[in-house]
């Protein structure tokens, strides 16, 4: 059997899940209008019939106070119980089983009705919370409760109370948020009464069949938060209040250590649901970061935790489960931590999806259905834009031909690969070799595709993913061999000085900084080195886990330039940008804006700041100032009347990402 542990069954006493694989909680942008519950189920169903064994929806809230914005998913009245039916159904259609989350967002409600145990605004919000008074406690205390039976009248298997991630209940356990003198506030123990209360008084209403998860935060990674022994005690007061599950809750969102960013080693967190184990009998559930079978394997046989969660690797491909369960783990298409189409979008008030599954929370919507006419369709470029509609379209039964001048698959994913950190995009590659062979498509590398030979080659239409050129700036000097393209380092690896000036602070410049500062191999490969770096106290003995940074010492220094004014990276994606700049600030790299750049000779690179000049001592430069489209295959192709798609960087270069890249892609060959 594949990954014993993982699909060994677990017994709840009611209920026996048939494997250790639990959907965490993702909020997807569907839960907050009615109208969007038939695209919701249509998106839990699909993870259903892909083997996990227990699913948890995104946030809702028990009350209107609890929003987590105006007009959020909330479970309230007997009203909203039908929609709520419609995932309840298609979940159990397919045999699967599904929990509602009830978060309650506290003081990180985005509108001015928010409460918390006191009034204390977040760092990350712009409204200050009303104090709940101790008949708004109790009230709110049934606001939990009512909103259980609610679920439990629409079918839900259970409810997940949220009790971790820096939100209303975590806000009442840490003094950092509570300054109360009653009964709610005060010491650890009157602190830690209101989820008690909750998760007792919700048992007490649902009756033994029904799933309570808690969500416990292991770890605030704030000042001010728990230290071990009162998460101890909660876990035990928690498991004798009556919760089935207590699942794993890692730092709030004001943290400034990151938690499930792409750099964070896999599975870097399991450690603290192990340190819990033997504290209490209920079974644990270990997550942030696990992403691959053998990754959840390992933490369950080490005995590490008795489930792992997973959400965003379930967003990337919904059939995780039964890969894993048939052997087929290659076929399993990784989620890699970017954040991009999921958190970014649910920060952005936009619908989640995902970058390396455009499908993701649009499966009503972006259908692949078998092609009504089959047609000879040749895709040049191998990068995300053509690998993914090459394989759509070999899915969808076209005879595709994808041609590449490169020697390998993956266009520019081959140099984000190597970027520390970045680890993961050998995953998407491995995923698409998989995918592409899969779906017949014949793959032709080494082969420069021009117009002659595409003409002739019989094809009914040509899609055209080229990718982009890097652009070069041009100033005395920048004809030097010491100043470089992103690709003189990335591709052919040039040796490259103790002193780097980089020009241009995008996200290829920044990932070419970390690239320089790093030491090999990347602190992503190793958890404790990177707990050192970043301050996470492994011991567990300082409160919340806290202890201070000790960032190794950078391996060159560098200089990250822009011309525009302000701060370098405030562009940079929201979700994880500031990992980003807080890297490279530990690694004491100088970030300038408001750059004129005037030549470059032995002395180093000449510059302006602000107008003021300065001589930057650097061996090397390299050139990270953006990119321009590659088109002109497809413009001769045009110009000899051929039908031609262009997608990808070869359509736009200004502000190309492989979301944008893959999603087109898959678009345009679901379409043809
Ligand atoms: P490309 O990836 O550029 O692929 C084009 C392909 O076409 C190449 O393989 C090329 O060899 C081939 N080709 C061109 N002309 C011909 C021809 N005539 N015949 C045959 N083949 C041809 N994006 C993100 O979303 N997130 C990230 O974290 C991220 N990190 C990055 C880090 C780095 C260091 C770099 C360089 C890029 C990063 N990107 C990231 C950007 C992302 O890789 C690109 O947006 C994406 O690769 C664009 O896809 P594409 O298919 O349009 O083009
Ligand atoms: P970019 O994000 O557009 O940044 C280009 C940088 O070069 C900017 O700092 C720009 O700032 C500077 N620049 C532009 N023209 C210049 C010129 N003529 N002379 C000097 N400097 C110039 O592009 P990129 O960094 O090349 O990245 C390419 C794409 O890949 C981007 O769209 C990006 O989103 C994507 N990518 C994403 C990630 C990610 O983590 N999501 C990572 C890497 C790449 P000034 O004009 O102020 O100098
Ligand atoms: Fe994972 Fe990125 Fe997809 Fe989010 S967008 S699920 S982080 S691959």
């Amino acid at each position: 059997m594949n990954y014993p542990n993982l699909f060994a069954p677990l017994d709840l006493g009611h209920v026996i899940l048939p494997n250790r694989i639990l959907m965490g909680s993702m909020h997807t942008g569907l839960e907050d209008k009615a109208g969007d519950y038939d695209k919701l189920a249509a998106y839990f169903a699909e993870r259903a019939r892909g083997g996990v064994s227990l699913m948890v929806t995104g946030g809702i809230s028990p009350s209107i106070e609890g929003w987590l914005k105006p007009f959020g998913g909330r479970l309230t009245m007997p009203w909203h119980k039908p929609r709520h039916r419609k995932l309840t159904g298609a979940v159990h259609a397919e045999g699967g089983r599904i929990c509602m989350q009830i978060l309650h967002a506290g003081r990180y409600g985005y509108h001015p009705l928010s409460v918390a145990p006191s009034r204390i605004r977040s760092p990350i919000t712009p409204f200050t919370p009303r104090a709940l008074s101790a008949r708004g406690v109790e009230r709110t205390i049934g606001d939990f409760v009512r909103c259980a039976r609610l679920a439990q009248d629409a079918g839900y298997d259970g409810v997940e109370v949220m009790g971790s991630e820096g939100y209303l209940i975590n806000e009442f356990i840490a003094a950092r948020t509570n300054r109360r003198n009653d009964a709610w506030g005060g010491d650890a123990a009157r602190r830690m009464r209101f989820p008690v209360e909750i998760v007792r008084r919700t048992r007490e209403a649902v009756g033994r069949d029904f799933i309570i998860i808690y969500r416990l935060s292991m770890l605030d990674l704030v000042n001010g938060g728990q230290d071990w022994n009162e998460i101890a005690t909660l876990a035990r007061a928690i498991e004798a209040a009556g919760a089935s599950i207590i699942n794993t809750g890692i730092g709030w969102h004001e943290a400034r250590v990151p938690t499930i960013v792409t750099s964070v080693p896999r599975a870097g967190f399991a450690w603290v649901t192990q340190k819990l184990k033997g504290e209490v009998t209920i079974p644990l559930v270990a997550t942030n970061r696990i992403n691959m079978p053998d990754v959840a394997e390992r933490i369950l046989a080490d005995g590490e935790a008795d489930m792992v969660s997973m959400a965003r690797p379930l967003l990337a491909d919904p059939a995780w489960a039964n890969k894993a369960k048939a052997g087929r783990s290659e076929r399993i298409n990784t989620c890699i931590a970017c954040n991009q189409a999921c958190l970014d979008h649910v920060f952005q008030n936009k619908r989640a999806s995902c970058l390396v599954n455009p499908r993701a929370c649009h499966e009503t919507e972006l259908k692949v259905e078998p092609a009504s006419v089959r047609k000879r369709i040749a895709v040049v470029g191998a990068g995300p834009a053509g690998m993914a509609c090459a394989a759509t379209l070999g899915e969808r039964g076209h005879a595709v031909t994808l041609i590449d001048q490169a020697s390998e698959i993956g266009g520019q994913f081959n140099y984000a690969k190597q970027i520390p950190g970045k680890e993961e995009f050998h995953e998407t590659l491995r995923y698409f070799r998989h995918r592409l062979a899969d779906t017949c498509v014949d793959v032709r590398l080494g082969q420069v595709a021009d117009a002659a030979s595409l003409r002739a080659g019989g094809h009914d239409e040509v899609v055209i993913a080229t990718g982009i050129t890097p652009r070069h700036v041009s100033f005395p000097g920048s004809d030097d061999p010491r100043v470089l393209g992103y690709l003189d380092v990335l591709a052919r690896h040039q040796p490259v000085g103790a002193r780097v000036a980089i020009i241009g602070a995008g996200g290829i410049g920044f990932d070419v900084a970390e690239f320089l500062v790093e030491h090999a191999p990347s602190p992503t490969t190793d958890v404790a080195r990177w707990t050192r770096e970043w301050g996470v106290d492994m011991q567990l003995r300082q409160r919340s886990g806290l202890q201070p940074p000790q960032p190794e010492a950078p391996a060159r220094q560098v200089w990250l330039l822009q011309r525009s004014e302000g701060r370098p990276g405030a562009r940079l994606n929201k979700t994880t940008g500031w990992v980003h700049r807080a890297t490279l600030k530990a690694k004491q790299v100088t970030m300038l804006g408001k750059v004129g750049y005037e030549r470059f000779d032995d002395q180093g690179l000449h510059i302006t700041v602000d107008g003021e000049p300065q001589i930057l001592p650097v061996e090397h430069v390299v050139v990270c100032a953006g990119q321009e489209p590659n088109r002109r295959l497809a413009d001769e192709l045009m110009a000899a009347g051929m039908k031609v798609h262009v997608i990808g960087g070869a359509d736009v270069a200004a502000e190309l990402d492989a979301k944008r890249a893959i999603d087109q892609g898959t678009r345009l060959a679901s379409a043809i």
